[in-house]
């Protein structure tokens, strides 16, 4: 059985610098020099801090996806 894997990725257009990701989940986010936040890895194990960090962004600019087969952690699919 492999381990599942997640893609993280944040919609810079959407990003807004609060900062909530980082400071929910610091090993997943940074923000950079403009404020915007950065997955500090695109792909990672599963993370309970993430998804939180994911769920509680202000704007959704955080997606989750399985690695391989694309399904969608957040925002779940309807
Ligand atoms: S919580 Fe959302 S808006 Fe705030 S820095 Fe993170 S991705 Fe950007």
């Amino acid at each position: 059985m492999t381990e599942t894997k997640w893609r993280v990725t944040v919609d810079t257009d959407l990003c807004i610098g609060s900062g909530g990701c980082v400071l929910r989940a610091p090993e997943g986010f940074e923000l950079d020099a403009a404020r915007q936040s950065c997955p500090r890895h695109a792909v990672l194990g599963v993370s309970d801090e993430v998804l939180d960090a994911a769920e509680n962004c202000p704007v959704e600019a955080i997606a989750i996806v399985e690695e391989g087969s694309g399904i969608a952690v957040f925002p779940p699919a309807d």
